[in-house]
């Protein structure tokens, strides 16, 4: 049964009450074997020496009789021992508390030894041994036996005490067994066992129970615990457990909200930390603005009049004018990064057909100036999407340019396909390319390959690229081979669709 299975596994309190129960059974079981025996040798050992001294007294009562019949005659003999028997089952009274069996005279010429007896008893079933012991002399001599009664299967536990008699006149020997019933006995012995076994059933069963309650309140807080844990797992970490007394799971609870609030505050520190952080590119960025702008319209000052400069002066003009460039398009990149990170940027949404961007953006004039041309792969059709238009040619612009950038062929690719969740834009270059581990960098911040080669980049396009779509609730993801070029692939969903079955694969997946 799975569902027994998945019970014992997962839950302690069944394994704690399971073999509570299976224990307390084992011990249950042994001491009351233990008990039973002593109280049935107990019962056997008393009713034995009650019937040996009972039997004594009848020994010696008919061997009274015996020595007083002189009479040799065997008829007069025969009927003595007749009436003895007679008077000795007499005398046990009403209870009829034993039976009589008495063998002889021992040796008649034609082996058949006459039984006198009080009841039909199979003389069969007297042991042999004791019959053997009697034979063999005086003294009185027991054994315990199952008993049967002529024409009867049952067998009736017993014991048997005998004795040989000698009539003195004949000199004939005689055994004379008293059998006693152990029914009594039997009777009392089962009345115990059932006791027993019923207190026994309610003491493991009461043992289980108390099991299954003082496993329940050693886990209920654990349960409570794990219950809370689970809850920090998912980010609520306000809970806290409820502290009483000073015991071990008390000490566990204060542990546990200790942990929480210390979890709570560290993580209130770096959100803290990383807020001050982003505040400070953002504020730095900003600040750098203002002046920025000053010296870059004093330096296309000085760029216009160039030609006037003489020729070291015109080319730390143009240099000048360069890197103030790099480093205004290094702001908004570092600005609009830090929007991100402060969830602070919003979409414009429109309607976007991918394919009209892919013509757009290949059209550039920038491209044909490096002697690029753009092949276009799928843009016959439509390829709608609801974006942020501004995002979207960013993203294909930003891609594009890398591709220039990084080309080692007059060729570049775009490729649009769509499919019921989403449209996807690849741009293809057959340029450096990208190692595997590179293809999966290239989105790191200020991760160059090699940025001697980095051609005045700043290392933070395809970071921002990546973050676009991420707004989307679309992938950009990268593949390459060194040597061989590279594949950036953009998937937008399309409304209530999603990115995750982009419907290009790249030529290098
Ligand atoms: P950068 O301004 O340096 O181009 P990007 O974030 O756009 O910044 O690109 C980061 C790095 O990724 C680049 O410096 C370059 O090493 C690598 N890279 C980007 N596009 C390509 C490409 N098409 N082929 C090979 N490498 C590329």
């Amino acid at each position: 049964m799975p569902s027994l299975g998945r019970l014992w596994r997962r839950s302690i309190q069944a394994r704690v009450v399971t073999s509570t129960i299976l224990l307390s059974t084992l011990v249950v079981t042994l001491t009351g074997w233990a008990l039973l025996r002593d109280v049935a040798d107990g019962l056997a050992d008393s009713r034995r020496s009650t019937a040996i001294s009972e039997a004594r007294s009848g020994f010696d009562y008919a061997q009274t009789q015996l020595d007083a019949a002189v009479d040799t005659e065997t008829s007069t003999q025969s009927q003595v021992l007749t009436q003895m028997v007679d008077s000795l089952t007499r005398s046990r009274g009403a209870s009829r508390t034993y039976e009589l069996v008495l063998e002889g005279p021992l040796l008649t010429e034609d082996g058949e030894v006459p039984i006198r007896s009080s009841a039909a008893i199979d003389p069969d079933s007297l042991p042999r041994d004791l019959s053997d012991a009697v034979r063999s002399g005086p003294g009185t001599f027991w054994r315990y036996s199952d008993l049967a009664l002529l024409g009867s299967s049952t067998r009736d536990a017993s014991v048997v005490v005998g004795s040989q008699l000698r009539a003195p006149g004949s000199g004939d020997t005689y055994a004379l067994f008293y059998l006693f019933s152990l029914a009594d006995q039997q009777e009392t012995l089962d009345l115990v066992r059932r006791a027993l076994l019923l207190g026994g059933i309610a003491m493991v069963l009461m043992v289980g129970g108390v099991a299954w309650l003082v496993s329940r309140q050693v886990l209920d807080p654990v349960r409570l615990a794990r219950r809370i844990a689970e809850r920090y797992a998912s980010g609520n970490l306000e809970q806290r457990m409820h502290v009483s007394g000073e015991d071990d799971i008390a000490r566990l609870s204060s542990s546990f909200n200790q942990m929480a609030a210390s979890l709570q505050s560290q993580i209130r520190r770096l959100e803290n930390l990383s807020r001050v952080q982003q505040r400070f590119v953002s504020d730095v960025s900003h600040e750098l603005r203002t002046p920025l702008t000053t010296v870059q319209m004093a330096s296309e000052v000085l760029y216009d009049s160039r030609d006037r400069f003489d020729p070291q002066t015109a080319r730390s003009a143009e240099l000048l004018k360069r890197e103030l460039d790099r480093f205004e398009s290094l702001l908004s990149d570092l600005l609009d990064l830090s929007r991100f990170d402060a969830g602070a940027a919003d979409l414009e949404l429109d309607l976007v057909d991918l394919a009209q961007v892919a013509r757009d953006a290949a059209d550039d004039p920038v491209l044909e100036r490096a002697g690029i041309t753009v092949r276009l792969v799928g843009v016959e059709h439509p390829a709608v999407v609801e974006a942020d238009p501004r995002r979207i040619d960013r993203i294909v612009r930003n891609l594009l340019a890398n591709a220039a950038k990084y080309s080692q062929s007059p060729v570049v690719e775009i490729r649009v396909a769509q499919n019921d969740e989403s449209v996807s834009l690849a741009v293809r270059d057959f340029g450096v390319g990208l190692s595997g581990d590179e293809a999966i960098r290239v989105f790191d911040r200020f991760w160059r390959a090699d940025p001697a080669r980095a051609q005045g980049g700043t290392g933070l396009g395809l970071a921002i690229s990546r973050e676009d779509a991420a707004l989307h609730g679309g992938t950009l993801q990268a593949w390459g081979r060194p040597g061989a070029g590279s594949e950036f692939i953009l998937t937008l969903p399309k409304p209530e669709g999603s990115a995750k079955h982009p419907p290009l694969v790249s030529v290098f997946a």
